[in-house]
Order: structure tokens, then sequence, then C-alpha cells
């Protein structure tokens, strides 16, 4: 019998073809996986004959048009059993399930039991009619589920049960059983869940299903038979080893049924390996691999079986990676010189560097899933419950690492979240405060739980099953894909290596944006120059006030009665913020820190509880009742548009006076004579250019007086943050009066929607299942409306600045979609948040080669 053949070309009909080396077969008509099944004919692998048919044929088909099956079948051996297999146009599109043993029935059953016996004959068929009923003829599947396979009439009732079912006789005749195969097949891409499901993948509404008719190598036979898959890569790390599954019939008697003995390729404890068993064809199927390698140019999974010690090649599909093993794997081909180091580049997902940077669940270890929210900061870590920050704070000094459950986060929770090996929360969005601090600091974190019932007084959560979790009990946050998980699952270790320095200095090349980091802290800035980022692009000076000491000092100032109590207050802090300014400056050694005023409503460093107004009331010498009513009095509705920003910048501006202080100080202390620092000050929420020329003439005040008392000359670039919509439609008022214009989406979307970022996580998965948003406009720029605003404001501004500087620095600076739209925009910068530096790098790069090969 002639499995396989390479030379004849031959064409049943322009849409029925014959995979030969020259056919006209392209995966534009015929789909991805007759393309490639033609690429591994060309490379003269020994694979079974196969046809292939169009988009346009299975089209037909869907619409009734049978091709002659009979004129089909005639290409193959008379006594082969087939099998169908999709071929989408890109194989992530998906396609209906493979059907294998298409010509099966009393005859061949009969030949195949002189050959292997009936008991395996006799299984292989009774498997073809349940598969038939169910896939093919759609019957209940629970009439042959029911049949017990080991009965020695099993075949017999499982015919039974299809003619009682179907109410006609299983289908003797191969070439009806085919075209059945090929109408139900044709039908199943038409289906509407089946067109949903690939349209999410980005398949277009049109895209068309391509078949390939094979030829069966059954991998049966006296001598070694078996099937199984293999590949020259661990699929989960990219490190070189031989890896797959073979699955040997030979010792088995029904080798087909499940349980038989699966034997792994690398040495199995439970058996002799394949390299034991056929050291011949195992040798042949480590060259043919090498070969697709090389020549398909992408680490494959070859999918082969043996029969009789002869190897067959059934298809080849590339090896399905972790995102780790994809980083290797593609900075290996290049380093090979199989693939450019610009392809490597354009093989990586953005996404996939975040899991390198931080550990992840082992995606075969079990998931007891207890709660599910938003991905808010991917990576994932176990540890005990705590529901306070001071909790999570002393279990963080008893060694034992804790999540943070909290039902949304505040200022003063920051040092709890830092003692946290990750966070949750049962509110809040992607750009709420656990979220943004959480990606800040690099911890897991999922916010917007709401399935899961906080209750702080008892201590305990309570999944939607009824399970209770209670203080000190082990949990899993898993912020890659918003799910909590009971107990310790495996995990898998950061993987930082070789691999993914390369591939980013690759990525560096190509890139046109720069993308300078969002650091609040010096650890932040070291962190940022690992990655290196070009400068710092957001430093939120609020953060800086939380450290303890701080706080009190800050709390003093905040209760000042007098301009003059104010102002020794402000002088305890300024010595504090120079030392920090100047720290960052030393660590981003020359390059650029762009620092933001103070922005939180004043009333956020200030305690809520009872004993948290008591020991403020201990601090300052005041009554308990004085602090509370004080307390109560700034207390604001709406606080995110209430006095915070420039706001308070205009009205208590003595706060802004003391920062531009220590700023220039900071700046003169910092600098050296080659290298001096320029600092940048960015005014945030301003809505109006009268904001900016009063905080830019106080400003450029504090700048004189440092330069006269300390006898030396510095410069500074002042800028404002956009992110009021009013500021986008007036940028060309405000551009002229300063140096740069940063972009503050959070804020931004907030506003542009009228949606609240520490909110819209209760109904944020509602609407994107509804399609209301195509996806939570915080995590994904809203191109639409947004960045409408965004390409409006930079019109304006450069139309009265033409040389102005222009970023964004919201959390959308690290999202590889907006990155892409923000460069198209023309920024010159995208800031985003320390450990999403490397997915910027590589989004930004992506985006330019794009360009490149557009206009090349
Ligand atoms: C923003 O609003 O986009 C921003 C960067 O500032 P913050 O998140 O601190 O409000
Ligand atoms: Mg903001």
């Amino acid at each position: 019998m002639q499995k396989y053949l390479t030379e004849v070309s031959f064409t049943l009909d322009r849409h029925v073809t014959l995979v030969t080396q020259t056919a006209p077969i392209a995966p534009e008509t015929h789909g991805g996986r007759a393309k490639c099944l033609q690429r591994l004919v060309r490379l003269n692998l020994p694979v079974p004959r196969t046809v292939a048919l169009s988009f346009d044929t299975v089209k037909a088909i869907s619409l009734g048009r049978i091709p002659d099956t009979g004129q089909l079948l005639s290409v193959f051996d008379p006594d082969a059993l087939l099998c169908v297999r999709p071929s989408s146009q890109d194989p992530d599109w998906g396609g209906p399930t493979t059907i294998l043993n298409i010509g099966m029935n009393d005859a061949a059953c009969a030949r195949l039991s002189a050959e292997l016996g009936p008991e395996a004959a006799e299984a292989l068929y009774r498997r073809w009619v349940q598969s038939y009923a169910v896939h093919v003829a759609r019957l209940d599947p629970d009439a042959f589920e029911e049949i017990d396979a080991d009965a020695p009439d099993a075949l017999a009732r499982a015919l039974r049960a299809y003619e009682d079912e179907a109410e006609e006789p299983f289908p003797q005749d191969p070439a009806t059983q085919l075209a059945e195969v090929l109408r139900s097949m044709a039908r199943a891409w038409e289906s509407v869940s089946a067109r949903l499901l690939r349209e999410a993948k980005g398949a277009p509404v049109d895209a068309g299903l391509g078949l390939v008719v094979q030829e069966m190598a059954l991998g049966f036979g006296p001598g070694e038979s078996g099937s199984g898959v293999l590949q020259l890569v661990d699929p989960d790390t990219g490190l070189k080893q031989v890896t797959g599954r073979y699955l040997s019939q030979s010792q088995g008697r029904d080798a087909l049924r499940a349980g038989a003995r699966a034997l792994y390729l690398e040495a199995d404890p439970r058996g002799p390996s394949l390299e034991e068993r056929a050291p011949e064809a195992f040798a042949q199927l480590k060259e043919h691999a090498a070969l697709m390698r090389q020549r398909l140019r992408a680490e494959m999974q070859v999918e082969f079986t043996i029969e009789n010690g002869t190897l067959f090649i059934l298809d080849g599909v590339v090896v399905p990676a972790s995102d780790a093993a994809a980083i290797r794997i593609a900075v290996r081909l290049a380093e090979d010189e199989i693939i450019t180091p610009r392809e490597a580049v354009m093989r990586v997902q953005p996404r996939a560097l975040s899991s390198l940077l931080h550990p992840q669940v082992d995606p075969r270890a079990d998931r007891d899933v207890i709660g599910t929210g938003i991905a808010a900061s991917p990576g994932a870590a176990t540890g005990r419950i705590a529901f306070t920050a001071a909790d999570a704070q002393a279990m963080a000094a008893r060694e034992e690492p804790c999540i943070l459950i909290r039902r949304e986060t505040a200022p003063e929770d920051v040092r709890g979240m830092h003692a946290a090996v990750a966070i949750l929360t049962e509110k809040g969005g992607m750009s709420s405060h656990a979220a943004v601090i959480g990606r800040g600091m690099g911890r897991p974190c999922v916010v917007g739980a709401r399935n899961l019932r906080i209750n702080l007084k008892r201590r305990q959560i309570t999944a939607d099953d009824g399970r209770i979790f209670r203080e000190g009990e082990i949990v899993t946050v898993d912020g890659t894909n918003g799910e909590v998980l009971a107990g310790a699952p495996a995990m898998l270790g950061a993987m930082l290596d070789d691999a993914f320095r390369t591939l980013l200095g690759w990525a560096d090349e190509d890139r046109d944006l720069r993308i300078r980091v969002n650091a609040d802290t010096p650890e932040d800035a070291e962190k940022a120059r690992l990655f290196d980022a070009g400068g710092i692009g957001l430093c939120r000076t609020e953060h800086m006030f939380f450290e303890p000491g701080r706080l009190t000092v800050m709390q003093e100032m905040i209760f000042a009665a007098t301009p003059e109590d104010r102002r020794a207050a402000l002088a305890q802090l300024l010595p504090i913020q120079r030392a920090d300014f100047k720290e960052l400056f030393a660590i981003m050694s020359g390059k650029p820190v762009c620092i933001r005023l103070f922005d939180p409503p004043l009333h956020e460093f200030l305690p809520s509880d009872r004993a948290g107004l008591r020991d403020l009331a201990e601090a300052l010498n005041l009554p308990v009742s004085d602090v509370t009513r004080r307390v109560e009095s700034m207390g604001e509705y709406n606080p995110m548009l209430g006095l915070r920003g420039v706001r308070l910048g205009i009205t208590v501006p003595e706060i802004y006076d003391m920062q531009a202080r220590a700023i220039f100080e900071a700046t003169l202390e910092a600098s050296r004579k080659d290298e001096p620092v320029v600092p940048e000050i960015m005014i945030p929420l301003v809505s109006a250019r009268r904001e900016v020329e009063l905080v830019r003439k106080r400003v450029d005040a504090v700048a004189a007086a440092v330069r006269t008392e300390r006898g030396r000359d510095f410069t500074y670039r002042l800028g404002v943050m956009v992110e009021t919509p009013r500021a986008c439609l007036l940028a060309g008022d405000i551009a002229p009066h300063v140096d740069f214009l940063s972009f503050g989406t959070n804020d931004l979307t907030q506003m542009t929607y009228g949606l609240s970022r520490d909110d819209a996580g209760r109904f944020m998965s509602d609407y994107v299942q509804q399609q209301v948003f195509d996806e939570d406009p915080f995590h994904r720029l809203d191109t639409a409306g947004v960045g409408e605003l965004l390409r409006i404001g930079i019109e304006r501004a450069r139309a009265a600045k033409p040389e102005i500087i222009v970023s964004i620095c919201g959390e959308h600076g690290g999202n590889p979609e907006s990155i892409s739209f923000c460069r198209s925009l023309g920024m010159n910068y995208a800031s985003c948040s320390p450990f999403r530096v490397p997915v910027a790098r590589l989004a930004a790069a992506q985006a330019a080669i794009r360009d490149k090969i557009e206009y090349s």
C-alpha cells in the first residue's frame, strides 16, 4: 500500500486538490494546515496521501453541494481508512473536531480482524460508530456512553444503538460516510457559536474553512506500532529538550482504549521509551523535527504514527508554548539564524513578558477557584489571609507571607500592601488605588472580586459556593487571570534571563517611542533602571508621605491653624522631600525625572477610624472631639472631583512652594559640573490656563530665591498633566505656558465617561459581557472617545507650540494596544509602572516595525 507520495501533481478539480509538492495550495484558499502539509511533502517527509478541500468547496458543502465523494475516495488506497481535519487560515481560529477512521464498516472490520485480532478491530469499529453518531449524525451521546466498552457485544450494541436513535442502519458505504463527515464539519464551521468564538480571536466575518482528507496510518501491526507527538523543546520552559507523548499499541491488546499504556519519550518509570523500542524511528523523527524547525522556521510539534516500525508524519503544528517558552524559542530561532531578530521581536506577545517577571501558577496545577475579579497586576502569590494593613505588617514581621484583603485600599494601606505578597479587593477597577499601587510594586493584585463576600467583623471571606476562609488561612491570588484560589497550588518561578534581555535589545533597535517609568520611591527607580526605562515620567509625590514619621508631620501641616504653623510643619517636610528627590536624581543618573506636585485631597491623609483619630489627637495634643470635627469638616461628597490637584496648589500654595524648593535644592545638590540635573515639574488636574499661570509664577519665584540663596544657576521644565476633558479642549491655550503635556488617562477616562475609577469594577464585567464596552476602558484606552480628546489636545497644543513634548502617564501607558495608539498620535514617550516597562518597550517596537513593513 502506497502511504505517501511526493511527485505526482494531480488536481481532482480546481478546488479539491491532492497535496503534492507543486499543487496550488495557499493558506488563503485551503487553510494553514493544508499549506503546512504541503510543506512537509516538499521536505520529502513520509506524509500519508492527503487531499485538500478549498474554502469555496467547504462553503458549497455547507450549502448542500457535496462533491463526488466516490471520485474523492478513488485517490486513496481502497482499503485505507481516512481522517478529515479542519484547516482554517489561522490555526488559532479553531475549527470542527477531527474525524478519524472514516471507511470503517463490517468489511473493514473483518479485514482488520485478520491483521490485528478481532478485539482491536472491533474496538476500533465501535469507537468509530460512536464518534460518527455523536459528531456526524448528532445523536444523543448518552445512548453510546452507557455501553460497557469491555462487554463482548459492545460493537453489536453500539450498532443497535445507532439504528435505534437514527432510525436507519449504520451507513456501510465509505463514500456516504465521507460525504456526511464533510457536510457535518462544513456546517459546524457556519454555526453561530463557532463564528462568535473565532471572531473573538480576530477572525474576519467571512473567514473560510478548508478541510484535509488524509489516509490514516493506523499505528497498528505486529512490529512496533503506535502514535504520538514529539517536539524538540519543552513547551513549558522553551529549553532544548525532546518531549512528547507516545502510545505504543504493540503490547496492549485493545490499545485504542483509554488507559492503554502511554509511553513518554523521555525516560519513563512505567516502561521503555520510544527510543528504546524503536531507535531508528526515533532518530528519524528527531531529524524530521529538526528539518521542520529549519524549513518551517518555527519549533514544530510533529504528529506521527509508527506502523510496524515505519514512521509516518501526519501533521505538524507550531509548538503550543507557554509565554516564557515563546520568548526563548523566538530568541533561539534568531540566534540560529533561522529567523531574523526583527521576526523574533514580532513573534512574542508583549504581555508574555509579564509572566517572566513574576512567579505564576503552574499551568499543570489543579486550580480550586473560589473567586474572580479584575486581573489588575500580573503574577501569583500564596499567603495567609490578613484583613488590615497592620495585620499584614505583623505577619510580614514574622516572615509569614500574607495576602492583604480589603474592600478597597486607601493611601494608609500602602505599608500593608508593601508587606503583603499579593492584594485582593472587593471593589475597584483597573486604575483604582489598589490596582495602581499593586502594579507599581509588582505585587499580584485582583480587584473588584464581587463574588467573594468579605466580612471584616468576623474576619472571613465567603466564596460563592458557601465555603468560608478565615484570617490566617492560605489562599493564592492569581493576578494574571484575575482568580483567587484556595490553598497553595504549584508555582513556576520568575524567569528573567538572557533571552529576555536579548529580545528587548533587538526591540530597542526599532523602537522610536521613548518609554519612561512611573516611579515614586527609590526602590521603584532601581527597578526602572533594571528594566532600562528612559527616565521617570511620573513621580507621584504624595506616595512619599506615608512613611512612618512623615505622616504625622503631614497631618500637623493639614491641621495647622495659622500660616505660621503650616510653614513650620512644611519646614519639617522640606528636608525629607529634598532627600527623596536627590536620591531619585542620583539613581536615574542623568535620565529625566518628572515630579508631579501634590495631587490627592488632603483628608486622604487623615484617619477614618476611632483608634486612628485617638492616635492623631495624642500626636497633636488636641481633644479627640476637635480632631474628629476637623476631619469631618474636610470630608467631601466627591473627593476625586473636589479640592485636589492644582486646586490645592492654588488654595494652599505653601505645599507646592515647599515641593518646588525641595526639587530645586535637590537639583543643585545632585548636579555635577558635567552632568547638570534638569528636573521636570508637573501640575496635576489642570483645567484652566490661569491655574498654570498662578502656579508657574510661584514656582519661578521659588527658583529665583534658591538661585540667589545658593549662588548657582539651574534650569527646569514645567508641564501640565492633561487629565480633564477641558484641559484637552484648551490645550492650545495652555501649551504656550509650559514645556510639556502629559496625559493622565486614568482621570481623563473617569471624567470622559463619568465613570468612577474606584467603583467601575462592580459592573465592568457586565458591561464588557454585554458588549456595551469592548474592553474595560481603564485597561485599554478608549480610542474612540478618550482617544479623540487626546488627538484634539495634541493637535491644538502642537499648533500653538510645535516643539512641545507630549506623553502619556496614565495606566494605559503600559497597555500594548494603547501604546501603539499613542505612538500613532505622535507622542514623544509613554510612562508606565516599573514591571510594565519591558512590555511597553516591546509593544512600541512592534508598532514601529509594523509601520516600517507597511511602508517598505
Ligand atoms: C492619571 O490620572 O492618569 C494619573 C496618572 O494620575 P493618578 O493616577 O495619580 O490620578
Ligand atoms: Mg490623575
